[in-house]
């Protein structure tokens, strides 16, 4: 399988990071090693000192829709560093553990897909919150697009963009992620 990323897709977001709005979907691949499940710690790598909580809505590709949340861990340090050089964003983005998910939860259990809220407390407190009727491009939109140029496969996940709030996460730090007021994630930074 493989996960499909989006960036740049919330403008409250590419705001904050002064970037200018794409006119068509940013995207980056992680690979499945980057995956975490059930809540397992994450673990700040040492090549980095300044890792960045991305939360995003994760689509699932599947017969039935599936949804959940998953953390695009970044570390921005290293990306603006790529960037500079104009070189490949991977090892700021892909590295491993970089893409904790949390359980899926079926399409019909959320009132509407394309107007669900989201929220991320860190040690508590909210950080970031979200609504996916603030997509820049829309979920149909991305599937529509990222198919032109990688066919997409049962099992493949979309993250499709964070919102604004995006920060650094310390060891010891808990993260616990929401999807409408149902609680999808919960795990520590290590
Ligand atoms: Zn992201």
């Amino acid at each position: 399988m493989k996960i499909i990323c989006i960036g740049q897709n919330y403008i409250d977001h590419i705001k904050e990071m002064g970037n200018e709005i794409p006119s068509q979907p940013v995207i980056f691949l992680k690979p499945d090693s980057a995956i975490l499940r059930k809540n397992a710690p994450f673990f700040i790598p040492d090549f980095s000192n300044e890792i960045h909580h991305e939360l995003e809505l994760v689509v699932k590709i599947n017969r039935i829709g599936k949804n959940t949340l998953g953390v695009d861990f970044t570390a921005r340090d290293i990306q603006r560093e790529m960037r500079k050089t104009g070189m490949p964003w991977e090892i700021a983005k892909a590295f491993d553990g970089s893409a904790p998910i949390g359980d899926f939860v079926s399409t019909n259990e959320i009132s509407d897909i394309n107007n669900a809220s989201f929220h991320l407390l860190k040690n508590g407190e909210m950080v970031q919150k979200g609504n996916t009727e603030n997509l820049l491009f829309k979920i149909d939109e991305i599937i529509s697009h990222v198919s032109k140029y990688f066919t997409l496969k049962i099992g493949d996940l979309i993250f499709t963009g964070t919102p604004s709030g995006v920060g650094k996460v310390e060891v010891g730090d808990r993260l616990q992620a929401y999807l409408e007021d149902k609680k999808i994630m919960d795990f520590k930074i290590c």
